[in-house]
C-alpha cells in the first residue's frame, strides 16, 4: 500500500484524514505542528500523540520531501537547489537572503506551457503540475535544512517570504497552490503573512478572480510589453488574455489583496521592449488606472533565447520616465550570478523537452512593435528576481 504523503495536506485536509481514522482535530493540529513548524518526519519524534497514533499513521502514511539532485550557493548567500519530481523531471527552489528577511522563490509546475519568449523555463515546455505535496515541500526542506544550516535559535524562522516566481504559471495549477499557500500562512505551519506570500502570474484572468476570493495573498504580475501587439509576442498568453482584461482583473483582485497595489515585473530586453518610447506607453497604460509598483529585470541569457540584457543606461532611462510619473518603480539586483544563469536552466539540463523546443525555434523573429499600440504584461526569468516585501 502506498503511504499516503501528509505533506500534502492543509490543515482542513489533514483534519478530515485524521477524522476519517477516528482521531479529533486536535490531533491534527498536533500532528500538522509537528510536520511544519518542527520539520519532523519520524513518528516517533511526536512525543505528545499517542503511542496508538504514532503507530497507526507509521502503517498508513509518512512525511515524504523530494530528493535534492544538487545544492549550489553563491558568493552572495543564494542558494539553488535542484530537486527530483521523478519522470526525469526536476524543478528548482532559490533562497534570497537579505538584511531583513530571507525569501523562497519556489516553483508550481514541472516546466510551463505559457511559453514566454525570455524564459529558459517556458523554452524547456510544460511535463506535469506538481502537487500540493511537492509545492510545499520545497518551503519545508528550505525551512528546516536552512534553521540547521545557519544554527538559528529556536523559534526563528529561516524563511520570512515566499514568492511563487519559481518554474511553472502557478495559477495554471491551481488546485494544488491553494492548499498550498493555506500551509503557507497558517499559524500552525509556516504562520506567513499574506503580505509575505506572492503570486506571480503571467496573466491568467479567471484564476486571479478566483485566488481574490480564495485566499488572496500578494499579487505580482509579468508585464513585459506595454502593448498588445508586444505582448503577444513576449508572452503568447496574452493572446488570450489581452492587455486591457488583465488591467481590470488587476483592479478586481486590489479589492481584497493583502496590499493596495500591484507588483508589475519587466523584463528589459535590448531593443525590444526598453525605450523610453516603451516606457512612456506604460505610464499612460497604468497611472491612475492601476495602483502598482514596477520591478524593472535586467535579462538573465541563456542559450537559444536570442535576447540581451539592455545596457544599464537604458534601464535607468527607463526607470525614470516611470519614477518622474510618480510610479515607484525598482531596478531588480541580480542574485547569485555565479551559480547560473536564468530560472529554468539547472532544470533545463536535467530534461529537455525537444518538441516544445521546436515549438519555439520555429516562432518568427522577435520584432520591435511600434509604441502606439494598445497595452501589456507575464513572468519573468523568476530565479534572479528581487522581491516585494
Ligand atoms: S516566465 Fe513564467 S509563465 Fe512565462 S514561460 Fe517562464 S515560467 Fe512560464
Amino acid at each position: 500500500m502506498d503511504l499516503e504523503n501528509l505533506l500534502e495536506f492543509d490543515l482542513d485536509g489533514l483534519t478530515a484524514y485524521c477524522e476519517q481514522r477516528g482521531e479529533k482535530r486536535f490531533r491534527a493540529v498536533q500532528l500538522f505542528r509537528w510536520i511544519h513548524q518542527k520539520g519532523a518526519r519520524d513518528f516517533d519524534q511526536m512525543s505528545d500523540l499517542a503511542k496508538s497514533l504514532r503507530d497507526k499513521l507509521r502503517e498508513v502514511a509518512a512525511v515524504r520531501d523530494l530528493p535534492v539532485i544538487s545544492e549550489q550557493a553563491s558568493s552572495d548567500g543564494t542558494i539553488k537547489w535542484l530537486f527530483d519530481v521523478g519522470g526525469g523531471d526536476a524543478i528548482e527552489s532559490v533562497f534570497i537572503p537579505e538584511d531583513d528577511r530571507g525569501t523562497l522563490c519556489v516553483s508550481s509546475q514541472a516546466g510551463c506551457a505559457v511559453g514566454c519568449r525570455f524564459c529558459s523555463t517556458g523554452h524547456q515546455g510544460f511535463s506535469r503540475n506538481l502537487t500540493t505535496s511537492e509545492i510545499i515541500a520545497q518551503l519545508w526542506f528550505a525551512e528546516h535544512h536552512l534553521r540547521q544550516r545557519l544554527k538559528l535559535p529556536p523559534g526563528q524562522r529561516a524563511i520570512t517570504n515566499v514568492v511563487m516566481m519559481g518554474m511553472g504559471e502557478p495559477l495554471q495549477n491551481y488546485a494544488a497552490l491553494v492548499p498550498a499557500l493555506r500551509v503557507m500562512l497558517s499559524d500552525h505551519a509556516y504562520g506567513l503573512s499574506r503580505r509575505r506570500v506572492t503570486v506571480s502570474t503571467s496573466g491568467m484572468v479567471p484564476m486571479m478572480d478566483r485566488l481574490r476570493d480564495d485566499c488572496p495573498v500578494a499579487l505580482a504580475v509579468s508585464l513585459h510589453a506595454p502593448n498588445d501587439l508586444l505582448r503577444d509576442d513576449l508572452v503568447p498568453l496574452n493572446k488570450k488574455y489581452p492587455i486591457s482584461e488583465l488591467m481590470a482583473a488587476c483592479n478586481r483582485y486590489l479589492e481584497k489583496a493583502p496590499r493596495d497595489f500591484v507588483t508589475f515585473e519587466y523584463c528589459m530586453l535590448e531593443g525590444v521592449n526598453d525605450t523610453v518610447a516603451h516606457a512612456q506607453q506604460l505610464v499612460a497604460l497604468v497611472r491612475n488606472r492601476v495602483p502598482c509598483k514596477f520591478n524593472l529585470i535586467p535579462f538573465n541569457p541563456f542559450p537559444q533565447s536570442g535576447l540581451r540584457c539592455s545596457p544599464r543606461p537604458a534601464v535607468q532611462a527607463f526607470a525614470n520616465v516611470l519614477q518622474e510619473a510618480g510610479i515607484v518603480t525598482t531596478i531588480r539586483k541580480t542574485r547569485g550570478d555565479d551559480i547560473d544563469a536564468a530560472c529554468g536552466q539547472l532544470a533545463g539540463e536535467v530534461q529537455d523537452r525537444t518538441s516544445v523546443k521546436q515549438r519555439i525555434l520555429v516562432r518568427a523573429p522577435i520584432t520591435i512593435s511600434p509604441v502606439g499600440s494598445s497595452a501589456g504584461g507575464c513572468e519573468p526569468p523568476h530565479l534572479t528576481k528581487d522581491l516585494p516585501t
